[in-house]
């Protein structure tokens, strides 16, 4: 099979900071085809994310590795052992591998003439509404922006800043009846973070995600016996192997293909997840709609959804499932994945 990819500027409408970064003015992301030796074609992203080690070049890097193991590769309907070899290539890289993953899927489900949610049994109607995700910024910028996502009914604060407060009460006076989520991205301290826990409490806060650096499984699940709000790891849970030593010290974990490295690595992560009786949500990072739809696909298996990457941008390159202004999830009635070029 061949390989081709070209980088894609990502603009977002609003600078898009969180607690650790503010926002780069742009984002690179690559746009991943994959071609069969019958010349069926099937597409993913690579949403490169600095935290975990990636960028728009080390991903091209790793893209050329992969094309060399995609050269020897035949048969698409292998998907477990191109997998495997990807991950033996290239070691984490996990963004370029999501990329050929979903390029993957995409393709065999084109091939067989059925969206890769139905090749996998699952029924839309049962995917949980999306929260949209609202940045840290000056408060007339949070302001504005949350009066944009009005009709959102689910809405992610990202905090981690010494106006935490302050935020939460502005974006709880401007949305009263929607259900808030907050997202400290690793800011907090276990000190901090018990101490704001009576204010999250009052802010009726759905759940609190990542609270404490990604290593402090110890601090997480102190904090846990502490807290009436449900814990949910983002940082601290990147692949399967990380979700037993999480059981008793969070609620949940997060999942995003660009930090998992594949769907398949994802549906691991969910059973696993299971198994040890955690919820499960489901992420993104700052995506266009080719890889916001792979993620949909998986939708249907989890508790929490947040899949408003491409609905932060002013230039999606793309056009198939993802995030309706509702909260609710457009899910794809064409083959594979189920995106065109917009
Ligand atoms: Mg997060």
């Amino acid at each position: 099979m061949k390989l081709e990819f070209e980088t894609l500027s990502l603009e977002t409408r609003h600078p898009f900071h969180i607690a650790r970064a503010a926002a780069p003015p742009a984002r690179q992301s690559v746009w991943v085809r994959i071609r069969d030796d019958e010349g069926n074609e099937g597409w993913g992203e690579a949403a490169p994310t600095a935290y975990y080690g990636e960028t728009a070049d080390t991903v091209a890097a790793a893209l050329a590795r992969l094309a060399e193991v995609l050269e020897r590769a035949h048969d698409p309907f292998a998907l477990e052992a191109i997998e495997r070899a990807c991950e033996h290539a290239l070691g984490r890289n996990p963004a370029a591998r999501a990329a050929i993953s979903a390029a993957l899927h995409d393709l065999v489900g084109r091939r067989l003439g059925l969206p890769v949610w139905k090749l996998w049994g699952l029924d839309p109607a049962a995917a949980p509404l999306s929260s949209f995700t609202i940045g840290i910024d000056e408060p007339e910028v949070m302001r504005e922006k949350v009066r944009e996502a009005r009709d959102y009914p689910i809405l992610k604060v990202k905090v981690g800043t010494p106006r935490d407060e302050e935020i939460l009460a502005l974006i709880r006076a401007e949305a009263p009846t929607a259900i808030l989520r907050v997202d400290a991205n690793t800011a907090w301290t276990v000190k901090e973070a018990m101490r704001k826990l009576p204010m999250l409490e009052a802010y009726e806060v759905e759940f609190l995600e990542q609270p404490l650096p990604a290593h402090d499984l110890e601090g997480l699940a102190l904090l846990r016996r502490r807290s009436s709000i449900p814990i949910i790891a983002d940082e601290s849970c990147q692949v399967a192997a990380d979700v037993p030593r999480l059981a008793g010290a969070v609620d949940g974990v997060n999942i995003k293909l660009a930090k998992c490295g594949s769907l398949r690595e994802a549906l691991r992560i969910i059973h696993a997840a299971r198994a040890h009786r955690l919820q499960v949500m489901l992420g993104c990072m700052v995506e266009s709609t080719l890889g916001i739809a792979a993620a949909v696909q998986l939708a249907p298996l989890v508790d929490y959804v947040d899949l408003d990457g491409a609905a932060l941008l002013a230039n999606d390159p793309f056009r198939g499932p993802g995030l309706e202004p509702d909260g609710r999830l457009r899910f794809n009635v064409e083959p594979g994945l189920g995106v065109t070029r917009a």
